[in-house]
């Protein structure tokens, strides 16, 4: 661990150095077969608490400083699709509770979540409907005293001034991240670097980008963002291997598989082209040398991925103690101890 302490809010850890938030909760836990892929919404909170305090002290325990409570998805829209528009409260005290309890026990910071609705629309109906269901979580987010509020995966500039709106009427700290399609701006039409400006001018502490885009190909986004605004910046893209003519990991295609329901990897077949914990190092390095200082995975994050990163930025975590040592492989290592005729053998293995 660094100097950091417990009692030190988000701006003022960022102020030491960069900051790690562990994201990605939704995709691990529909592999564990907890979660739904389709809705996604997380009912695990209600239905398997402990599983939830789990992943949050995995993720804790390989580097993050953030304990990000699992509301993805669980706003009002999401609830009532799955017929469940009655659990949406306890579902939120719930998952802030798990969190602000992680956070307090392990001491980290405690974040409170909103995320994109998919019911805005540049129309009057919308903006209302979304206003409401983000004013409702950050009543909840408030109540359990959170120490700030990441809003995220935003698709439309315009929901993301009304997250920020939310959480400021509110007076919390906010980290507000976009996620960029394809065509690389919201789908207002600003470019992100934009988009990120008039969130920054608008009051966000944190801006920046999240989901959608693996390393490849949201780090020249996030140089763009990061000359334009003064504000710490926020990168946590996806751990997957995106390129400039697949962008995004719901565009990607596997040449390596035909059995793929729909002929798209996305999103429960996206494995073979996972990014190893060496590239996500090698983005941690890349974008903190762009001084992008609040780092993260999402989507498809695994604990290894988080080590990884926290290690590359020069930390020491709990769980380094199991970073790889090959020197004491029984064929591939280097250890006096080793047997000579088993590294020889290694040429045949
Ligand atoms: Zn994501």
């Amino acid at each position: 661990m660094d100097a950091n302490t417990a009692a030190d809010g988000l701006l003022e850890r960022l102020a030491q150095g960069p900051v790690i938030c562990a994201e990605g909760y939704l995709f691990e836990f529909e592999r564990r077969g907890y979660l739904q892929s389709g809705a996604f919404v997380p009912e695990i909170v209600l239905e398997n608490p402990q599983m939830v305090a789990g992943l949050h002290r995995e993720f804790v325990h390989a580097g993050s400083d953030v304990v990000e409570a699992f509301t993805y998805y669980a706003h009002r829209a999401k609830m009532r699709i799955i017929g469940k528009e009655d659990l949406i409260e306890p579902l939120n005290r719930e998952a802030l509770s798990i969190a602000g309890t992680v956070a307090r026990e392990t001491g980290t910071l405690a974040a409170g979540n909103i995320c994109n609705t998919n019911a805005f629309a540049p129309d009057a109906k919308a903006r209302l409907e979304v206003a409401r269901m983000f004013e409702e979580q950050i009543g909840w987010i408030v109540d359990a005293g959170m120490d700030f509020v990441i809003a995220e995966t935003l698709l439309w500039g315009e929901e993301a001034l009304m997250a920020l709106e939310a959480i400021k009427r509110a007076e919390l700290t906010a980290v507000v991240t976009l996620a960029i399609p394809r065509v690389p701006e919201v789908r207002d039409g600003w470019s992100s670097e934009d988009t990120c400006a008039r969130l920054e001018q608008a009051g966000a502490d944190v801006v920046g980008l999240n989901c959608f885009r693996g390393p490849r190909t949201m780090l020249p986004l996030l140089a763009r963002i990061r000359e334009r605004v003064s504000c710490p910046v926020a990168g946590l893209p996806v751990p997957f291997r995106t390129t400039e003519a697949e962008p995004t990991f719901v565009s990607l295609t596997d040449p390596g598989c035909d059995c793929v329901p729909d002929g798209r990897p996305f999103p429960t077949a996206l494995e073979p082209l996972s990014c190893n914990r060496y590239e996500i190092a090698q983005f941690g390095r890349d974008a903190h040398e762009l001084g992008v200082d609040y780092l993260g995975v999402c989507c498809g994050a695994a604990p290894h991925m988080i080590r990884s990163l926290a290690e590359a930025l020069g930390r020491t975590t709990p769980a380094s103690r199991y970073s790889p040592d090959m020197s004491r492989h029984a064929y591939l290592g280097t250890h006096d101890q080793l047997r000579k005729d088993n590294q020889e053998y290694v040429q045949e293995l």
